[in-house]
């Protein structure tokens, strides 16, 4: 095929159901890219949107002429359940691209796959099955989805392949582009694929999914599905789900797509499954509790001698829908008279604005969450100095954020009693140490970090802390890993870790 004319598009949000509703505003603030600015993006040197596309383009760029079709991408911070009406224009806007640019050689959509609307529990399936609609059944069509996404049948019948991250820390998003554009180069050359897909009842939390060897059985499922050396295969994914979308797709996930070999993709599957099922009993998250943290945090400012500790407020995630705002940590530090520590990323649009009209060196009274009324945002003041202010725009230098360009808004860097605080305006998880840099921090020489991030930042901060000095806190918080402590409503039940069960039978489906 000479000069294939390939469609691009996405709708990626993870979709927190206790959260509150995510706009077109969350969108518009990271990236709502539509036509040639989708492109521009993806070719600039720092883009804005995640990596996915930008190596997709790359790979595609490689394989010869090419017309791409660039058509919308939509991208925000994870938030609530996503306003139904703008996901409906967004969907009308990917339905007219599409027809317009007929025929088609090849659709590829950069999705996250955990997203709810006010109205709908599937609208990453909506999204994919209205292309495949449009496009026809003998159009190759791949996805991209993070390793958080809640699969639904829907989702893996409308598509060829499903193309899941592997890494958590996200560090492979370039990787998985580049994957679906050569399958994609492979689909447009004829091949079709047979597709073994099983969904287990597990309801993992966040913590229990990390991807670095020895962390649990999640990351032995991906070392298991990286391992197989088999021409066969074309794609293992192996998505751990978010728990907090509460939806009836919710489940740790495994598709396995293969070259025409039904038997063996459904006994890849079979094999990848029954041994994180033993294991199970890993999914129950083991945390710190805040009274342990600040004993560690004080035992670190005193005796210079102990290693520094990275806490992780992994209960207010803006990366899982959390607010970054909670001041559960911040006030427990204070309370203890803890010294040489720093702490952020603190959303408070208000806060930072009030920084920055009285100016470096002023003294003040600092009201946090005067703004906010949202579940465990709870306002209180302190005396604060203002340290250091910054537009908070620049570029991430490691991990998930390296290369890309990043917008916090307004920030201030404010001394609240022992503790150096990063506010700023864009809600943003803090997975990157620029975060604190811009701001003149120097991390190394720091007793004690506070991180609002889940996980992500393990991937960046690591030049600083080793996994034995992280310490998972266990705060109130709309992304809490103890999930007893929600009211799930539509989880299929029962689930691990949430309820206790002994028999499973591995159901799995299969599609060729
Ligand atoms: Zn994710």
């Amino acid at each position: 095929m000479s000069n294939p004319r390939i469609a691009i598009l996405g709708f990626a949000i993870e979709s927190n159901r206790f959260a509150p509703v995510s706009t077109r505003a969350d969108f518009v603030d990271r990236a709502y890219l539509a036509g040639s600015a989708l492109l521009a993006d993806a070719r600039a040197a720092a883009p804005a949107m995640t990596p996915e596309i930008p190596a997709f383009v790359r790979r595609m760029d490689a394989n010869g002429p090419w017309t791409p079709v660039p058509i919308l991408f939509a991208n925000a911070e994870s938030g609530g359940p996503v306003d139904h009406a703008f996901f409906m224009e967004t969907l009308a806007i990917f339905e007219r691209g599409l027809r317009a640019a007929l025929p088609l050689d090849a659709v590829y959509i950069c999705e996250h796959g955990a997203a709810i609307t006010t109205e709908e529990d599937d609208p990453d399936g909506l999204v994919f099955e209205r292309v495949r609609s449009i496009v026809g059944s003998s159009v190759p069509v791949v996805a991209t989805i993070d390793l958080h996404a809640n699969v639904s049948d829907r989702m893996v019948d409308a598509v060829d392949t499903l193309v899941s991250y592997r890494r958590n820390p996200h560090t492979d998003m370039a990787e998985r582009g580049t994957e679906a554009a050569e399958i994609l180069i492979e689909l447009m050359h004829g091949a079709r694929f047979c597709v073994a897909h099983v969904r287990m009842p597990v309801c993992a939390p966040p913590t229990q999914l990390l991807t670095a060897p020895g962390t649990g059985p999640y990351a032995d499922m991906i070392r298991q599905a990286e391992a197989l050396d088999d021409p066969r295969i074309v794609n293992v994914s192996v998505v751990g789900g978010f728990a907090f979308g509460d939806t009836p797709k919710n489940g740790l996930t495994v598709i396995v797509s293969t070259r025409g070999d039904a038997g063996f993709a459904r006994q890849t599957a079979e094999a990848l499954v029954m041994p994180a099922w033993i294991g199970r009993a890993a999914f129950t998250p083991e945390l710190t509790s805040v009274d342990e943290a600040v004993a560690l945090a004080r035992a670190a400012g005193e005796d210079h001698a102990l290693p520094p500790v990275l806490l992780a407020d992994v209960a207010d995630n803006p990366g899982g829908g959390g607010r970054g705002n909670t001041p559960f940590l911040l006030q427990a530090l204070l309370r203890a008279g803890v010294r040489d520590a720093v702490l952020g990323v603190v959303t408070d649009p208000q806060l930072s604005a009030q920084a920055h009209a009285l100016g470096v060196g002023a003294e003040f009274t600092a009201h946090f969450n005067r703004g906010e009324r949202t579940a465990y945002s709870e306002a209180f003041s302190a005396p604060a100095t203002v340290l250091r202010l910054h537009s908070g725009q620049g570029v991430g230098r490691r991990g998930q954020l390296a290369g890309c360009s990043f917008n916090l808004g307004p920030s201030a860097l404010l001394r609240v009693g022992g503790v150096q605080v990063v506010v700023i305006t864009n809600r943003h998880q803090c997975h990157e140490p620029v975060f604190f840099e811009m701001f003149g921090i120097d991390i190394a020489a720091a007793h004690t970090v506070v991180v609002k991030s889940r996980g992500h930042f393990r991937a960046a901060f690591d030049e600083f802390f080793g996994p034995e000095q992280i310490f998972s806190v266990d705060a109130p918080g709309l992304t809490s890993p103890v999930l007893s402590s929600f009211d799930f409503r539509r989880l299929p039940r029962p689930v691990v870790p949430l309820d206790t069960m002994t028999e499973w039978t591995p159901h799995i489906r299969l599609l060729s």
